[in-house]
């Protein structure tokens, strides 16, 4: 009997194009989640062309994205109507530093979706969205620190870029070199869906907290559910403490339907919608793959942002026309009757023929599928915290991400993140990705 092998794609230019950005770009990529160092290393996959599901590589190979450009993309590449938004805002000028009566049109969009939002605010980027809160609720409260959670990712503002001291109730270290420890100090992190930690920590500082930040469906160490009540105990108690509540939905918001995960009725009993944050951050898919972010919350606390209170915060690009416009056209796409519904069906489609594949290979494969986003973990354990996804085999992820790559499914480089549908994907690419991913378990135990 002969092993199972799968065919390695050439990728030359990829492969030239490498060595060339290593000579002008920091590690040759812009962003460190593009580099292949956490599966393996070598040169990342240099593509040229996206259009829908597909991506097309410097070399000419074809292959079906679920990276999504980590989640803005849920319309696929060059959806029509959002090309045609940023072709008609790039005629009239892309950049007024006015305020237009587009931002107004968003706003409101935004606020109908997310009626906690009683005031937004543009920004450029989750990064920017979330730092703000922080600062805003900071200003509210007068009050220093924040408690966040381990492993949910808030972007690389220094308050954020924090981990865990050496339990719930000691202060953070830094995550990044260049963070000062009085920064680290200021911040605390307790397990997901921990809420007893989540006690400890806001006994012993409760007095100091302005904010307790969460990413209410966890993206970021894999797509993982609050456990029912997590989030009400957690509101619960940060209010008992004087606390506010950051949700920061940069992922979550417009992913598993139109509005946030604070707006989902049905997921699970309670119901996420049952409580509303104090401010959320907002990003990526509202964007329609043009840089934005956003923040918004209840109308007190907002008029602590200048011009009108003292928290200040600006930005030259903010609220541009073309990301306003791409937004607009991505989510007037997404208020389509039957979008998440569609995305839900072609994602259980997939994880059942995964889940499937990976049981006839004896591979053991954890799926934590959130409507048309999942997370595939080696492991033969559930996956609810952060140490449970750290404690998966990355070695066995790594061989599978290069597995799929080389027959033309493209997954994001590390074991803790997400796949994501999108509009754009058929019932063939998911069949196809089925059959990669049998052909991949095959080589694994063989
Ligand atoms: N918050 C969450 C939950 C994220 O996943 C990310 C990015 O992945 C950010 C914030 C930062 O967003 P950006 O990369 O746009 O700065």
């Amino acid at each position: 009997m002969t092993s199972p092998s799968i065919q390695t794609k050439n990728r030359p230019r990829s492969e030239a194009l490498y060595k060339e950005a290593l000579q002008h770009i920091v590690g040759g990529v812009n962003s460190p989640s593009r580099s292949f160092k956490a599966v393996g290393g070598g040169a990342p996959v240099f593509m040229k062309r996206g259009q829908g599901a597909y991506f097309w590589d410097e070399d000419g190979n074809r292959y079906i994205d679920y990276l999504a450009a980590y989640g803005p993309i849920i319309l696929g590449h060059g959806h029509p109507q959002v090309t045609a938004a940023i072709c008609r805002a790039a005629e009239n000028g892309t950049l007024y530093g006015t305020p237009t009566e587009l931002e107004i049109e968003f706003a409101r969009m935004i606020k109908s979706a997310i009626p906690s939002l009683d005031k937004v605010r543009f920004v450029n980027s989750g990064t920017e969205a979330v730092m703000t809160t922080i600062r805003v609720a900071r200003a509210y409260t007068g009050r220093n620190k924040i408690i966040k959670f381990a492993g949910c990712y808030h972007g690389h503002s220094d308050l954020v870029l924090v981990a865990a001291g050496s339990g719930p109730s000691t202060l953070g270290i830094p995550d990044s070199a260049g963070i000062p420890m009085s920064i680290a100090s200021e911040v605390i992190t307790v397990p997901f869906n921990n809420l007893e930690a989540l006690h400890a920590a806001l006994e012993r500082w409760g007095e100091d907290v302005a904010a307790v930040m969460v990413e209410p469906i966890v993206g970021n160490f894999g797509m993982v559910m609050p456990k029912p009540g997590f989030l009400e105990g957690l509101c619960a108690a940060a209010r008992s403490h004087g606390s506010l509540v950051i949700y920061d939905e940069v992922i979550t918001a417009f992913r598993f339907h139109y509005g946030a995960a604070q707006t989902f009725d049905g997921l699970q009993a309670p119901s996420l919608a049952a409580i509303e944050p104090d401010l959320t951050a907002l990003g990526k898919i509202i964007g329609g793959g043009l840089p934005i972010g956003a923040y918004g919350g209840r109308k007190d606390i907002m008029e602590q942002v200048a011009p009108l209170g003292p928290a200040y915060q600006a930005g030259t690009m903010a609220g541009n026309p073309a990301s306003i416009s791409a937004g607009i056209a991505c989510l007037q796409a997404l208020a389509e009757p039957g979008v998440y519904d569609r995305l839900d069906q072609l994602a259980a489609r997939l994880e059942a023929g995964l889940a499937e594949a990976a049981r006839e290979h004896g591979i053991a494969l954890t799926i934590n599928r959130i409507r048309g986003a999942l997370s595939t973990h080696f492991c033969d354990h559930p996956v609810t915290d952060y140490d449970e996804a750290q404690n998966t085999d990355g070695e066995q992820f790594a061989r599978f991400f290069r597995l799929m790559l080389e027959q033309g499914i493209c997954l994001a480089p590390s074991k803790y993140e997400a796949w994501f549908m999108t509009t754009a994907h058929t019932e063939a690419d998911i069949a196809e990705t089925i059959e990669a991913a049998g052909r991949a378990f095959s080589v694994m135990s063989a």
